[in-house]
């Protein structure tokens, strides 16, 4: 029955040897381990925003075997045919901005994906929300904690689950970092090094517009290091540290970060020193030090393969599509109450979220700002 989650599971938990494997190999990987084929229920996912990683998303989800795409919900009628004889979609299933409040009356389809500039998804997830479906909403949550909490409400009070698309949550060799951090085989942690960024193009993309964004670089791609520091010491940080530096005030206006450095302190001692930029490219690393061991991945949080080592040799793990094992786990967790060995729910966004507030919190009062989360 749970001969997915099993897989998964099985490849977090070996360190034995195996080559990349393709998406059919992944199949049947998976068929092996299940005598039968899955005939168990189906997330029936709609995707809004079809741009370039609602494209991702939709093209991983060709090989899940318990989510399947059936609707969307976008603003350019072109994409909306194109995708619907792409991915062979029923007319009743595709919705525009204005309409689909109706996808209420709509049996066919259980969750809305909203993968849109990010100032978007708060209000996309309440009415969604109070249209009765589920939400997965993509990363950063909101853009502030505010937003985050006003959208964990709207899903509680309509009675549905709001998930985050945290893919990293997902991925064998970060599984397996973090079971060694639980087994205690890094000993007391002491130290996380986060390094995440890229350098951004095109200046008048949303990614670099405050109004869509919501920021810059951190919300986009800091947001991986926040998420990271927390998920591979296995602790909140209960202070942030600071400072924000840019080169480049045409193309990082006002509220539009460029580069931010900053520092987390852990509970147990255990500091975080993490880098967020859209200036230089070859950032994607993280660095966990313990008394006992360390571990290392290069690169962290990109489609992969993810490259990892501890102190104990280097991690095999196969790497599979991200976002196929994302949905499948997603379907195990909304349509079976299955729980995630890191949470994906609202308020592990809502985490984020209040970090990255007190980040830029920090920056603007040029002192340490505590948490409490
Ligand atoms: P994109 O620009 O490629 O696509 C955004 C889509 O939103 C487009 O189809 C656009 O038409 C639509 N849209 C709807 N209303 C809009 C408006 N008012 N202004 C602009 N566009 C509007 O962006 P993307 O890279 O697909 O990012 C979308 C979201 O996905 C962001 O929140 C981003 O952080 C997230 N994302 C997550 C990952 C991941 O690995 N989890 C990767 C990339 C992006």
């Amino acid at each position: 029955m749970n001969s997915r989650r099993n897989f998964l599971q099985k490849l977090t938990g070996s360190l034995v040897a195996l080559p990349l494997l393709s998406k059919q190999d992944y199949l049947k990987s998976f068929e092996d381990l299940n005598d039968e084929p899955y005939d168990g229920p189906l997330l029936r996912v709609a995707i809004m925003g079809l741009g370039s990683y609602g494209t991702r998303v939709a093209e991983a989800m060709k090989d899940c075997t318990k989510a399947k795409l059936v609707g969307v919900i976008s603003g350019t009628p072109s994409k909306i045919t194109a995708w619907q004889a792409k991915y062979n979609l029923a007319e009743k299933n595709c919705y525009n901005y204005e309409n689909y409040d109706n996808i209420k009356n709509n049996p066919d389809i259980d969750v809305v994906y909203i993968i849109t500039p990010n100032a978007l998804h708060k209000d996309a997830a309440i009415r969604v929300a109070r249209a009765g479906k589920h939400v997965i909403c993509e990363k950063p949550m909101s853009i502030n904690a505010k937003d985050g909490e006003e959208m964990i409400a709207a899903c509680k009070k309509a009675n549905v689950k709001l998930l985050v698309g945290y893919r990293m949550h997902f991925e064998a060799k970060t599984l397996e970092i973090i079971r060694m951090r639980k087994d205690g085989e890094f000993g007391r942690i002491l130290f996380f090094q986060g390094l995440s960024g890229f350098r951004i193009g095109d200046p008048k993309q949303w990614r670099l517009n405050k109004e869509l964004a919501g920021g810059g670089a951190m919300m986009d791609i800091g947001i991986y290091s926040i998420n990271g520091a927390r998920y591979m010491t296995g602790e909140e940080p209960i202070w942030v540290t600071a400072q924000e530096t840019k080169t480049d005030k045409e193309k990082f206006k006002e509220g539009v970060d460029e580069t931010i450095q900053f520092q987390l302190g852990f509970p147990g001692g255990a500091v975080a020193s993490c880098l967020s930029t859209y200036s230089m490219n070859n950032l994607d690393r993280f660095f966990l030090n313990g008394e006992k061991g360390f571990a290392e991945m290069q690169p962290s949080t990109g489609y992969g393969p993810i490259k990892g080592k501890t102190h104990k040799g280097e991690l095999t793990h196969p790497h599979v599509t991200h976002q196929t094992v994302q949905m499948d786990e997603m379907a195990g967790i909304i349509l079976e109450g299955q729980q995630p060995i890191v949470p994906v729910d609202g308020e592990e966004g809502l985490k984020d979220l209040k970090i990255m507030d007190a980040i830029y919190e920090a920056i603007k009062r040029g002192k340490k700002v505590n948490l409490s989360l």
